[in-house]
C-alpha cells in the first residue's frame, strides 16, 4: 500500500496520512451502508477523530459534509480557517468559510449532496445548527448517527492502541507512586492534588479526574475527594486518569490501605474482587459479546453474596474520550472485536463503611485481553 510522507498533527504526535484516509474511507462506508447522503460532524471527538482538527465548539457553525462518495466539505467560520487549514493539511476535504452574520445554515444546506434523502448528525451537533438547516431541507430524513461513529471508533488502529498504551504506562507510573502522596492523618484532597500534579508530570496533557475515596467514601464509586482526613487502616480507592497529547485518555483503579492492616472483612472481599476482575479479563477475546464479560465478573461477586454490593457495570471503552463504545454491561450484545479498547473495572461497595474497586484498560487481540495497565492488583499496604 502507497503510504503518503504528509502527516496530520494532533497534539504533538503524528498520525499518517494513510491512518488519516483510512479513517475517512471508513465514515464513508457507514455512510454508504445507512443510505445516508452524508453525515454531518460538528466540533467534538468525532470531528477530531476522523479529520485531526480540534475545532473549539463555538456558537458559529464548524461542520463536516461527508458524502458517500465524491468530495468532502469542511465549513468553518472566517476566522477559524487558519487553524483548520493546519489542522487538515493533505486530507482531501474542500474547505469553505463565511464571514460573521454569514448565512452558515444556507451555506450547509447548500454543502449536502441532495436536498432529500436521509442525512446522518453525530451526537455532538448542537439544536442551535441543526435546526436552521432542518427548516431550509424540509423533505430530509435526519438520523442520530451516534451509534454508527461509537461502534467505527471503537475499533481502534494500531496507532490508537499505541497511544493508548502511552497513557497506560503514564498513569501506571502515577499508581506506582502512590507511597509518596497518600497517607493516614492527610485529607483526601491534599493526596488528590499531588496526585493531580503528577498525572501532568508523567506525561498527560491534563489531568481529567482523581478519585481518592477514604473509609466510608470508598463506598461511593464517583465519590469526589473532599476534606476527610485519611484514618490509619482505611481502605482508599484511587481511581485517576488523564488525557495524553496524542488526545487519547487513561484511567486506573488501585485500592489501597493506609496503613499496616485492613478492616475486619474486608480483604475478604477485596479477594472475591480481584478474582472477579481476573476472570472478567480472561473472558475478553473476539466473539464474545460485551454482556459475557460484565456476566463473568457479576456471577463471580454474586456467588461470594456481595452482588447487590456491585453497583455499576463492568467497563467502558477508551480512546478520544474516558467513556465511549463499547460499554462492558449486562443487555449489550455488541461483540467484541480485535481493537477494542475498555476498562474492565467491578467493584464491590458496604455502605457505610468502606469499598474497592480494580480498574484497568485492555485491548481485545485475537489471542486475548493485552492489559495496557501492568501494576498488581494486590491489595497495596502503604
Ligand atoms: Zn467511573
Ligand atoms: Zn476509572
Ligand atoms: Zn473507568
Amino acid at each position: 500500500m502507497y503510504v503518503k510522507t504528509l502527516a496530520v498533527t494532533v497534539g504533538n504526535v503524528l498520525w499518517t496520512a494513510e491512518e488519516m484516509h483510512q479513517r475517512l474511507d471508513r465514515a464513508r462506508r457507514v455512510v454508504a451502508g445507512h443510505g445516508w447522503t452524508a453525515l454531518l460532524v460538528t466540533p467534538g471527538s468525532d470531528l477530531r477523530y476522523f479529520t485531526g482538527y480540534e475545532a473549539m465548539p463555538l456558537e458559529r457553525l464548524t461542520c463536516l459534509v461527508l458524502p458517500a462518495s465524491g468530495e468532502a466539505t469542511l465549513i468553518v467560520p472566517r476566522l477559524e480557517r487558519a487553524a483548520a487549514e493546519a489542522a487538515v493539511l493533505d486530507l482531501p476535504l474542500r474547505l469553505i468559510d463565511y464571514p460573521d452574520g454569514g448565512d452558515a445554515a444556507r451555506l450547509l444546506a447548500d454543502a449536502l449532496p441532495e436536498t432529500a434523502g436521509m442525512v446522518g448528525v453525530v451526537d455532538a451537533m448542537p439544536a442551535a445548527h441543526l435546526l436552521p438547516v432542518q427548516r431550509l431541507l424540509p423533505a430530509v430524513r435526519w438520523e442520530e448517527a451516534g451509534r454508527a461513529t461509537g461502534s467505527l471508533r471503537a475499533v481502534k488502529s494500531p496507532a490508537e492502541i499505541a497511544a493508548l498504551a502511552d497513557a497506560g504506562s503514564a498513569i501506571d507510573e502515577v499508581h506506582r507512586q502512590m507511597h509518596q502522596w497518600l497517607r493516614s492523618g492527610r485529607s483526601e484532597a491534599d493526596v488528590a492534588a499531588d496526585i493531580a500534579a503528577a498525572i501532568r508530570a508523567a506525561g498527560h496533557a491534563r489531568t481529567d479526574f482523581v478519585i481518592v475515596a477514604s473509609g466510608p467514601n470508598a463506598a461511593s464509586p464517583h465519590h469526589s475527594s473532599g476534606s476527610r482526613v485519611i484514618e490509619r487502616g482505611d481502605p482508599v480507592v484511587v481511581d485517576i486518569g488523564g488525557t495524553m497529547p496524542s488526545g487519547y485518555c487513561s484511567d486506573c483503579t488501585r485500592t489501597y490501605v493506609a496503613g499496616p492492616s485492613a478492616p475486619g472483612g474486608f480483604v475478604d472481599y477485596y479477594m472475591v474482587l480481584r478474582a472477579a476482575q481476573q476472570t472478567a479479563v480472561a473472558q475478553v477475546r473476539p466473539g464474545v459479546l460485551a454482556e459475557t464479560v460484565d456476566a463473568a465478573a457479576r456471577s463471580r461477586i454474586a456467588q461470594a453474596g456481595y452482588g447487590p454490593m456491585f453497583l455499576h457495570r463492568t467497563g467502558h471503552g477508551i480512546g478520544l474520550e474516558t467513556h465511549e463504545n463499547p460499554y462492558i454491561v449486562a443487555g449489550n450484545t455488541d461483540v467484541l472485536a480485535e481493537g477494542m479498547a475498555f476498562s474492565v473495572e467491578p467493584g464491590i461497595y458496604q455502605a457505610g463503611s468502606h469499598g474497592a474497586r480494580i480498574e484497568d484498560i485492555v485491548v481485545c487481540t485475537a489471542t486475548g485481553a493485552r492489559r495496557l495497565n501492568t501494576t498488581e492488583t494486590d491489595l497495596i499496604y502503604l
